[in-house]
C-alpha cells in the first residue's frame, strides 16, 4: 500500500501551499486517475509519490515506511514513473540497454537480466525496437519503452503523467489496452489525465484535486452523476455522456446507463 499521510507541500518556505493536509491511499491493483485544473498539483503528487519531492509536513508511506528515507534505487523497485516527455528519462544508446539499466542497477546480470528485458519487451510490444536509439522514437514508442523499463524492475505501481495527450484514437486504445493488461496482473496504475473518456472507460477510481485538496475521490460514474458538477473543477464530460444526452439509447451508451439517463 502506498499512502499519503496528512501531506502538506510547498516548493519552498516562502512559496504558496500546493497541497494541504492531504491523506490518500493507493491500493494494490487499482486503476486511478488524478485530475484537476492545470496548476492544481497533479504532477506534484506524482513527484511526492515517487520520492522526487519530500512533503513539507506529513509523510508518504510504502507498506508503512517513509519512502523519502529509502534509497532512490529501492523506490524504483516498486514505483515506475513514465514522464510526460519520456525522452527525458532515456539515456542509453539502444532500447534494449535502456530497459536493462534498472535491473542492472538492482544487481541482475547475465541470463537473468536478459530474460527480464526480453519479457518486458514482449509485454510492451517493443521487441522490434530493441536495437533502436530511444530518443528518436515516437512519443508512443518511448512511452512503451519507459513502461518496459518499469516492468523489467517488477514494479508494483506505474505512474503515467498525461500519457494520452496528443495521441490519436488508435494510439490511445493500444496504450490503454496495455494498461488494462498490467492492471489485471495486479499492478496499480495511476494516471494523471484530463481525458475524461479514458477516466469513464478505464479507471476504477478518480481523484480530483482543487484548492490544494482532494475535491472528489470515488468511482467515475459518481463523478459524472447529477449530484456533482465536474465543470466546477474544470473537467469536461466524457463524449459518451454528451452524446448519450443527445441520443438516449444509442449503442455507445449501453454500458453507461447511469451516465446517459
Ligand atoms: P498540475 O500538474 O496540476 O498542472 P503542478 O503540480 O505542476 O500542477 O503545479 C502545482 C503548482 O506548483 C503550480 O502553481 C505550479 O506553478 C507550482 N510548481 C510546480 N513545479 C514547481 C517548482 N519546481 N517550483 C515552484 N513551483 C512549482
Amino acid at each position: 500500500m502506498l499512502e499519503f499521510d496528512h501531506v502538506t507541500f510547498r516548493y519552498a518556505k516562502n512559496m504558496p501551499v500546493v497541497l494541504s493536509d492531504t491523506s490518500l491511499k493507493f491500493g494494490k491493483g487499482e486503476f486511478i486517475a488524478i485530475t484537476g485544473r492545470n496548476g492544481s498539483g497533479k504532477t506534484t503528487i506524482t513527484r511526492l509519490l515517487t520520492g522526487l519531492e519530500k512533503p513539507t509536513e506529513g509523510r508518504v508511506l510504502y507498506e508503512g515506511k517513509d519512502i523519502t528515507k529509502e534509497e532512490a534505487s529501492e523506490r524504483s523497485r516498486f514505483i515506475g514513473y513514465v514522464f510526460q516527455q519520456p525522452d527525458r528519462q532515456m539515456f542509453m544508446p539502444t532500447v534494449r540497454e535502456e530497459i536493462a539499466l534498472g535491473p542492472y542497477h538492482q544487481g541482475k546480470r547475465g541470463e537473468e537480466l536478459n530474460r527480464m528485458v526480453e519479457k518486458a519487451m514482449m509485454e510492451t510490444d517493443t521487441t522490434a525496437l530493441a536495437e533502436a536509439y530511444p530518443r528518436t522514437l515516437s512519443r508512443g514508442d518511448q512511452q512503451r519503452v519507459a513502461i518496459a523499463s518499469a516492468l523489467a524492475m517488477d514494479t508494483e505501481y506505474l505512474i503515467l503523467d498525461e500519457p494520452t495527450s496528443g495521441q490519436d484514437g488508435h494510439e490511445k486504445k493500444m496504450l490503454m489496452r496495455l494498461m488494462e493488461s498490467l492492471q489485471q496482473r495486479g499492478i496499480t496504475i495511476i494516471l494523471v489525465t484530463h481525458d475524461m473518456d479514458i477516466v469513464a472507460r478505464d479507471c476504477t477510481r478518480v481523484i480530483v484535486i482543487a484548492s490544494h485538496k482532494v475535491a472528489f475521490d470515488g468511482r467515475p460514474e459518481e463523478l459524472f452523476s447529477a449530484k456533482n458538477r465536474p465543470e466546477d473543477w474544470g473537467l469536461l464530460y466524457p463524449a459518451s455522456v454528451l452524446l448519450g444526452r443527445k441520443l438516449p439509447g444509442a449503442p455507445y451508451c449501453r454500458d453507461m446507463d447511469s451516465f446517459c439517463r
